[in-house]
């Protein structure tokens, strides 16, 4: 009786053990093909990309696991600079017709009286041409209207975009100074109040350089914003252009602009291009600041150019502010954005008599490749057409 009790209890245990093996099976099939949750998480925030890790850890016991590293995306080859400005003359037009057409309305009036006159001055001075510009062409177009009897749209069209086109400086040299310097390359200081466009101007320039086929290097020498730095990174990516920056915010300028040169000298690259920080605290701190930036600098090489980035919206605002920006620095051209928002085009006759320095670029758009060199004809025809 005893032994018939001791083999039912064992019989009773060994089924229990049965069991159990046969349900832990799947899990462990289950585990050893998939991957540890650690693993599938990177996956995942790679957003189904494979995950940026080399080989498992062989501490898990588990097989190691090769994954390839992520693909670098393929570099971007952006269009030719030169003519671009007439592949944007829609936007430009779009953007100033009120100013244009207005303007070509009262012109092709019969008989224009001492009021039609007086609203064509408005206009233009609404455009932000200035007042002395304003006055200027009207009493040219006056002349030619009255004593040379220029009658028709097409006629009045013609006289009209001649004027504007001696406003604007239709021969002026609007070229890039950035031919470089034997074994040194050029260097373009780009200057000008924060939000204007600054820092997507010297990735927009970069971008253009490169796609010239020249080789650039950008420094990130605006250290009071991270955020400068890290775009200017994104932009220098997309072309395969090095960024020289600093990893603590606030470091000084100078420092990094200097870093950004020598580094420049010895990749024997074509341009350096410099960001700088567009505080405008007092006229005595920017001097300072763009001082040291330029004197550190032309320890190891010639600053080419100083481009001052102005927003075209930004009217008599933005006009004050390029005053003291001339002041702190020799400003030897103008990168005027956002052209394609205002239909106040006058900006580019009143800024380059102020500060009596070429509008050289515009900004045409946020799109990576619409800052094109400033075409004085088809910056016109876009206002007249
Ligand atoms: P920063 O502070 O001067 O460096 O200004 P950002 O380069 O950060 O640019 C400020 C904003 O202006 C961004 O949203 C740009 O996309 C925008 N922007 C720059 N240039 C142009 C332009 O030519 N046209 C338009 N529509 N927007 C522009």
């Amino acid at each position: 009786m005893e032994y018939l009790i001791i083999i039912a209890v064992l019989a009773a245990l060994l089924a229990v053990a049965v069991a159990g093996l046969l349900l832990l099976a799947p899990r462990r099939r289950r585990a050893r093909g998939a991957p540890p949750p650690a693993a599938r998480g990177r996956t995942g925030e790679a957003g189904g990309a494979p995950a940026a890790v080399g080989t498992l850890p062989p501490a898990t016991g588990l097989p190691t696991l090769e994954v390839p590293p992520p693909q670098a995306p393929p570099l971007e080859v952006p269009p030719p600079f030169a003519g671009r400005m007439v592949r944007l003359r829609d936007r430009l037009a779009r953007s100033q017709t009120a100013f244009g057409s207005a303007l070509l309305g009262l012109l092709s009036r019969d008989g224009l009286d001492e009021q039609g006159w007086d609203e064509i001055e408005d206009i233009l001075i609404t455009a932000d041409l200035g007042v002395g510009p304003a006055r200027q062409v009207v009493e040219e177009l006056r002349t030619q209207v009255k004593v040379e009897g220029v009658r028709g749209p097409e006629a009045v069209r013609a006289m009209l975009r001649e004027d504007l086109l001696r406003q604007v400086g239709a021969d002026d040299d609007r070229s890039l100074r950035i031919a470089g310097h034997g074994d040194r390359p050029s260097v373009v200081l780009v200057v000008g109040v924060n939000g204007t466009g600054k820092t997507t101007a010297c990735g927009k320039l970069a971008r253009a350089l490169v796609g010239e086929g020249k080789t650039v290097l950008l420094g990130a020498a605006d250290t009071f914003r991270a955020a400068a730095a890290d775009q200017l990174q994104t932009w220098g990516a997309r072309v395969g252009a090095r960024v020289i920056r600093s990893d603590r915010e606030g470091a000084d300028p100078a420092s990094v602009a200097f870093q950004a040169v020598a580094e420049g000298i010895e990749a024997g690259v074509d341009t350096v291009i410099v960001d700088t920080a567009g505080r405008l605290h007092t006229k005595t701190g920017l001097m300072d600041e763009l001082g040291k930036i330029k004197r550190v600098i032309e320890k190891r090489a010639t600053v080419d150019e100083v481009l001052l980035v102005l927003d075209a919206t930004t009217g008599q605002n933005g006009l004050r502010q390029a005053r003291v920006f001339a002041e702190a620095v020799d400003v030897t051209g103008i990168v005027l954005t956002k052209l394609d928002g205002t239909a106040k085009g006058g900006i580019v006759v009143a800024v380059q008599r102020e500060l009596g320095v070429p509008v050289k670029l515009v900004g045409l758009g946020e799109g990576p490749d619409d800052l094109a060199p400033f075409d004085p004809r088809a910056f016109v025809d876009a206002i007249t057409s």
